[in-house]
């Protein structure tokens, strides 16, 4: 869930494991690793803008991959009994 939207479903092993919407792949690589000799590479994510409107995907100024098509209204892509709203998954 990104700003109250939900943007990935699905089996929260299936999310974890192989998660598809960039914020869920950002969120996923904050995990901390117990191991302290595993560097850990977060997805670089932008700074929020804060006088951002609603429209289109809410995740849009903070996505590296965002274009254009972000702007307008992301459908619920579904496949595999799982739920994303992401172009990149059209
Ligand atoms: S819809 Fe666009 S901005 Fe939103 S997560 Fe996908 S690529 Fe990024």
């Amino acid at each position: 869930m990104y700003k109250g939207e939900v943007v990935e479903s699905r089996y929260t092993d299936d999310v974890i494991k192989e998660p598809l919407h960039p914020y869920t792949k950002a969120l996923i690589t904050t995990i901390p690793n117990p191991d302290p000799y595993v560097k850990r590479t977060e997805l670089p994510v932008k700074e929020s803008q804060s006088k951002m409107t609603y429209e289109g995907c809410r995740f849009r100024d903070r996505c590296p991959w965002a274009t254009e098509k972000c702007a307008k209204d992301i459908p619920e892509i579904n496949m595999d009994n799982r739920m994303v709203k992401c172009i990149l998954h059209l």
